[in-house]
């Protein structure tokens, strides 16, 4: 029987099984986190080491993305009350 995946967190190396964690394949590197407080740290590692000139253009188009979002949402709660 093929025993299941195991991932190693590249943040604080702890091995967690297949379907637990987060795991990101992103171009050829595999990114692996145990918890959310793991990937939150690399976020922030990411975000301190990126320039902003570089980055800054996504993550703006995300943050406005995710306004809208949020904005239509609102709009279909108060068309239900
Ligand atoms: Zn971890």
């Amino acid at each position: 029987m093929p025993r299941s995946q195991r991932y190693k967190c590249i943040i604080c190396g702890r091995v967690f099984p297949e379907g637990q964690g987060i795991v990101i394949k992103y171009g050829k590197t595999l990114l692996t986190f145990h918890s959310n407080r793991c990937a939150s740290k690399f976020l922030r590692l990411v975000l301190e080491r990126v320039p902003p000139e570089e980055l800054e253009k996504y993550i703006k188009r995300i943050v406005d993305e995710q306004e809208e979002k949020i904005r239509s949402l609102e709009e279909i709660k108060k068309k239900k009350i």
